[in-house]
């Protein structure tokens, strides 16, 4: 019965589908890391055949990417405090993780004020204090409206490393506390640009992935989302053995919310 009403629902348009997720195309920035280490690919396309000689009446590419390219999914074992989670890989992860209730933090107008923004656990309690608690086996999304950024301007690389908004490990701690499964962001990783400085390092990727919890970034349109109230739905590729995947992330979202 729940299910049937979803599905009259979404022929109805009461309830829509909002796409979380970049095109991918080789343009679209990577992160990169210092030049000691290896780099991310950027998504790349090669015609295979277009109508022609070499097929006929098809069309179609070969395409090679990092597991990282893009709107992507990081898995536990992508982190050095993950790699020994069970079931850590793409391929091992218990679906229902892909499926569930999303709670949406608007840190839109500190990002705006402050590249390096932090969100802090003040931030969290504000949050609930006005929309309720965070329920345990939610994802929890960073909304900052970094996605309308390009170019250059989205990775915001300087002297000093990359400047970008995330969270402190205060904040992943009280997150993990309240259960949650996952946590995204809208820019190219789920730390800010400067969290090789935190206490951890990295807390979002350290913290989290060592917890069995997953990560999004470079997620768009969070700003078409309510706060509270909507279902993600975010599968990655099953790569056996991956440490991530581009995927397509999609949001059901009630009309009137
Ligand atoms: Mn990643």
């Amino acid at each position: 019965m729940v299910l049937d009403t979803l599905t009259k629902a979404l022929a109805s348009g009461s309830v829509r589908v909002v796409d979380l997720t970049h095109t991918l195309d080789p343009d679209f920035p990577v992160i990169v890391l210092p030049a000691e280490f290896g780099q991310c690919a950027r998504f790349r396309m090669d015609e295979v055949s277009a109508y022609d000689h070499r097929g006929p009446a098809w069309k179609w590419h070969n395409i090679s990417m990092s597991e990282h390219t893009g709107t992507h999914f990081d898995a536990p074992i992508h982190w050095v405090t993950g790699r020994d989670v069970p079931n850590g890989a793409t391929d091992a992860i218990d679906p229902v993780a892909f499926v569930g209730p999303v709670c949406v933090i608007d840190c839109s107008a500190g990002a705006a004020a402050d590249e390096d923004f932090t969100l802090e656990p003040t931030h969290i309690e504000e949050w609930e204090a006005r929309h309720g608690p965070i329920p345990a086996g939610a994802w929890v999304l960073m909304r900052t409206d970094w996605s309308h950024r390009q170019g250059a301007e989205y990775l915001n690389l300087r002297k000093d490393g990359a400047h970008s908004p995330g969270p402190s490990p205060a904040a992943v701690r009280a997150l993990l506390d309240r259960g949650i499964i996952g946590f995204g962001s809208e820019c190219v990783g789920t730390d800010a640009g400067q969290a090789a400085h935190f206490d951890p390092p990295y807390p979002a990727h350290a913290m989290l992935h060592g917890a069995g919890k997953y990560g999004l970034q470079c997620l768009r349109n969070l700003d078409a989302l309510p706060p509270t109230g909507a279902v993600l739905i975010c599968p990655p590729l099953k790569i056996r053995g991956g440490t991530g995947s581009p995927l397509r992330v999609l949001a059901l979202v009630e009309a009137s919310a």
